[in-house]
């Protein structure tokens, strides 16, 4: 039995082997509080560099939002282009981007390295307008040509109708670059590939106490510590109180997904692409096919309620029906939720309390190709090899504003999807007229 929830990964997980708590007190180059795509990363960087790593994770590895979410892998922040701009300007904004889409080359390069036949890959995305507009889009196209040389294409609304078998749905931007795969089987296969280059990792271990007053730091869990030289917090959004000032520059944002029952011929005829299908609401709808099209995987919805509501599945599947009422009728085999960790400014908090101890958290809703750059960043940092870190310092542990900060974020939330379905219902009478 493993010890992840209930979601289609960990159905389908390529092995599910518990690793033992920690017993003892070691002494480590590196600890790392957190066994999430974050800390696995920066672990796995730094193994294989040669440092001895130890990995503490309270549950199981992956067990967190990295094991439980959409699985797309594209570039981007959990914030957009022109808000980073307006934070650090244009300039960094753009080495920023590019340091986002090294973050898909990661785990590219990682799944072709150590995951390659366990961890099939699906290309191709497409981002989906809910209104008309074509040169909005060809736009966005040409800016990511001539600023990233980055290739994406238009798709008018006959062809994304021709595969999205929805009227809610107008352009398309096809991103080929972009992927999905199984995420838990890829933070296990991480964990794995430590393991290797002889990092040691504890499941099972919260870190209970942080203690950086003999020089070294030392992390304590129940029945042991570790003491290193370094230190690195990636709890992400399941981030306690060990260190107040991280966990008061975070906010826990929920998510859901859901697994429809096997519908085969139903959900193709809806659905009729492999590919990653998300559309351009804050906080919108994805989805893919699964389980060779005979399912549909779907995410959507924030909210700042970290419990899990009491008809999750319902409310899902009314979601999916609201852009595909001809799926009426198909049932959820399983629904999930998970934490996001969302810093006030929206973009991740990476960087040094003091030196030797470093956090690398607050991803939000982008984490796939971020928590690779974060890890490998941390991990230079450590090594001394650069200080790309410090592309990050603009964006410190900023307060989350407590109970205000929670508010804000709900009502932010609901004012996004209040103005986006005005803009849907605008470009509805807008295409009838
Ligand atoms: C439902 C959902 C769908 C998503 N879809 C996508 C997507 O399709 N594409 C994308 O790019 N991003 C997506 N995201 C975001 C992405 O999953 C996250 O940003 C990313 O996984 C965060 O990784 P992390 O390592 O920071 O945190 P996590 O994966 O949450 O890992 C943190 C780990 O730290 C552990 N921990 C915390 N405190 C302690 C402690 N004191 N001691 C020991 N261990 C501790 C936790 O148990 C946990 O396992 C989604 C998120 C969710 C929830």
């Amino acid at each position: 039995m493993s010890g992840y929830p209930d979601t289609y990964y960990s159905r389908t997980l390529n092995d599910a082997a518990r690793r033992p708590a920690l017993e003892k007190n070691l002494s480590a180059d590196v600890v790392i509080v957190g066994g999430g795509l974050a800390g696995l990363t920066a672990g796995y960087e730094l193994a294989r560099a040669g440092r001895s790593v130890v990995i503490l994770e309270a549950h199981q590895v992956g067990w967190g939002a990295s094991g439980r979410n959409g699985g797309f892998v594209g570039p981007g922040f959990a914030t957009g282009h022109s808000n980073i701009a307006r934070m650090v300007g244009e300039e960094r904004a753009r080495a920023l981007h590019r340091l986002s889409i090294e973050g898909v080359e990661i785990v590219k390069d990682n799944l072709l390295k150590f995951a390659h036949d366990d961890n099939p890959q699906v290309y191709g995305k497409l981002s989906v307008l809910r209104y008309h507009d074509p040169d909005g889009l060809a736009r966005q196209r040409d800016v990511l040509a001539r600023d990233f040389g980055y290739d994406v294409s238009v798709l008018p609304t006959e062809a994304v109708r021709a595969l999205l078998r929805t009227s809610k749905y107008y352009q398309a931007l096809y991103d080929p670059a972009c992927f999905h795969f199984h995420p838990l089987n890829y933070a296990r296969s991480l964990a794995t590939a430590i393991e290797a280059s002889g990092g040691r990792i504890f499941e099972g271990s919260p870190a209970v106490a942080y203690d950086p007053s003999a020089g070294r730091k030392t992390i304590r869990t129940k029945n042991g510590s570790v003491s290193a030289r370094d230190v690195v917090f990636a709890g992400g959004g399941y981030t306690d109180s060990l260190v107040p000032a991280i966990r008061r520059s975070l906010l826990p944002i929920a998510t859901y997904v859901l697994l429809t029952d096997d519908a085969k011929g139903r959900i193709e005829d809806a659905v009729r692409t492999p590919m990653a299908i998300s559309d351009n609401r804050r906080a919108g709808d994805y989805y893919r096919l699964v389980d060779g099209g005979r399912r549909l995987l779907w995410g959507g919805r924030i909210t700042t309620r970290t419990t899990e509501p009491r008809r999750l599945a319902r409310m899902m599947r009314g979601t999916m029906v609201s852009t595909y009422p001809q799926l009426e009728g198909v049932e959820v085999d399983v629904a999930w939720t998970g934490l996001m960790a969302y810093p006030r400014h929206l973009m991740p908090l990476i960087g040094q309390l003091e030196p030797g101890a470093w956090y690398v958290t607050g991803f939000g809703g982008r984490g796939m190709n971020t928590t690779a750059i974060g890890g490998r960043v941390v991990a230079e940092g450590i090594l001394g090899r650069t200080d790309r870190y410090r592309m990050f310092e603009p964006f410190g542990l900023a307060w989350n504003g407590g109970p205000f900060g929670v508010a804000a974020a709900q009502l932010t939330y609901w004012h996004y999807q209040m103005t986006d379905r005005i803009k849907e219902r605008r470009a509805a009478s807008r295409t009838e007229r």
